[in-house]
């Protein structure tokens, strides 16, 4: 007896069509996973045998081989489950009338969620770019987790079918009770407020806001150098507030990194907000560019169209810091592993802020620095060369004039939306000035 059911890998932020093929035979019952499975897909066997059985479906006590095609591609992840679990079905009720197994055999339909041991379906990764990827390809029909359902409805003109155990699929397969399709695209978008700190909070500190405002029409690279206490941090974070919003095909850009990585938060749909990502300086370079045995996004994928705030870059290891060239300059950042070489978009705004030297006080009207001539260029020296090049504005913040931050004074602090207007009009003026060209 065989079948097979359709499902998706994904490579980088790519879903690409894989087929579950499963093959029951007489013989010693036994139950293999072909097809260049990592360990959590070979996994399946047990989670798929455990949660049929709890859920009074017939497991069929014969030789069950699964490939998993194209064979030559490397398998990760859990969503293997149901689309295997869906072709053990289909198999073991193969001398049945089954309405259901026409599209998911078909290749019409694609199918994937992660089981529990008492047969329900969890929510797995990337299924907003499985899906995208898929669509691709001529497939309209997807039977994704129940929780899974906010961030596929993002995807116009497919049929979502929400699946909440794998009895759900099997009384869909056998036309017991059909699950009923929900439409992708067909709910208002709610966007996610986050809170972005204003502007409006810092007083003065006026030049190292309007370098803010020219790096972010640019989304040009900023280096705020200064003593401790200067505001730097302050400046860094309030500075996704004075982007321009993110436009639908950005946010789905942005949400699809955040699907494929796993950090949508529960029913969140769509991020609607430019990223603020601010890495600790003891970050990996895995963690920061990407990259791990399944490789995911980075920070610095995290932060696509948004900021990337590097706090003390100099206390950062100089070798994770150059790692940072390439996706400065391309946009997007490549992961090579042994047999799979996947990308991950990371076009973003770094911001960075250091102290000028070890101790902090370099310049300092009010401290003295105790640093030697030696120490000082040791420190700046953190930072390679080739990398402050990126770096287009660098700035200098000092300590703030007193009447500019006395609450006396009657002169207020400019706003976030007062220089985000600022930041759209430079903007516009150079999207009319390059128009027609790129
Ligand atoms: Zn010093």
């Amino acid at each position: 007896m065989y079948s097979r059911v359709l499902t998706a890998s994904l490579y980088g932020l790519s879903g690409e069509p894989t087929w579950a093929e499963v093959d029951c035979e007489n013989g010693l019952p036994a139950f293999s996973v072909v097809g260049l499975a990592d360990q959590s897909v070979r996994e399946a066997r047990e989670r798929i045998r455990a949660s049929m059985e709890n859920c009074g479906l017939s497991f069929p006590a014969k030789r069950i081989t699964v490939n998993l095609t194209p064979a030559n591609k490397k398998k990760e992840g859990s969503h293997y489950d149901l689309p295997v679990a869906a072709g053990i079905l289909i198999c073991s009720l193969k001398d049945k009338v089954l309405p259901g197994a026409a599209d998911l055999c078909g290749g019409k339909a694609a199918c994937m969620g992660e089981l529990t041991l008492d047969g329900r379906v969890n929510a797995v990764d990337g299924v907003l770019p499985m899906i995208m990827g898929l669509k691709k390809r001529g497939v309209d029909k997807f039977f994704i987790p129940e929780a899974c359902l906010p961030e596929a409805m993002l995807v116009k003109d497919v049929y979502l079918y929400p699946v909440s155990s794998i009895t759900c699929l099997a009384d869909h397969i056998t036309g017991m009770e059909s699950i009923s399709p929900v439409k992708g695209g067909s709910a208002q978008v709610v966007p996610s407020g986050t809170d972005v700190p204003d502007f409006v909070d810092i007083k003065g500190q006026d030049h190292v806001k309007r370098a803010a405002q020219i790096a972010a029409a640019g989304m040009h690279g900023m280096l705020m150098a200064g003593p401790p206490g200067t505001g730097k941090t302050m400046i860094g974070k309030r500075i996704p507030g004075i982007l321009p919003k993110l436009t639908y095909d950005e946010m789905l850009e942005v949400t699809q990194v955040y699907s494929a990585a796993g950090e949508l938060k529960n029913g969140q749909s769509l991020i609607s907000e430019r990223p603020f990502r601010a890495p600790h300086h003891s970050v990996t370079k895995a963690a920061l560019i990407g990259g791990g045995g399944r490789p995911r996004p980075g920070e610095i994928s995290l932060a696509h169209r948004g900021v990337l705030f590097l706090d003390e870059i100099a206390e950062f290891q100089s070798h994770i810091l150059d790692s940072l060239r390439q996706p400065l300059e391309d946009g997007f950042v490549v992961i090579n592993r042994l047999n799979t070489r996947v990308s991950f978009p990371a076009k973003f705004m770094l911001v960075a802020a250091m102290n000028p030297c070890r101790c902090g006080y370099y310049g300092d009207p009010v401290k003295q620095c105790t640093c030697t001539e030696h120490e000082r260029r040791q420190y700046a020296g953190k930072i390679s060369g080739p990398l402050m090049d990126r770096i287009d504005l660098h700035v200098s913040v000092q300590r703030p004039i007193y009447d500019d931050i006395n609450i006396g004074n009657a002169k207020s602090a400019v706003s976030s939306s007062k220089l985000r207007e600022g930041v759209e009009n430079a903007m516009a003026i150079q999207k009319e000035r390059y128009a027609g060209e790129v």
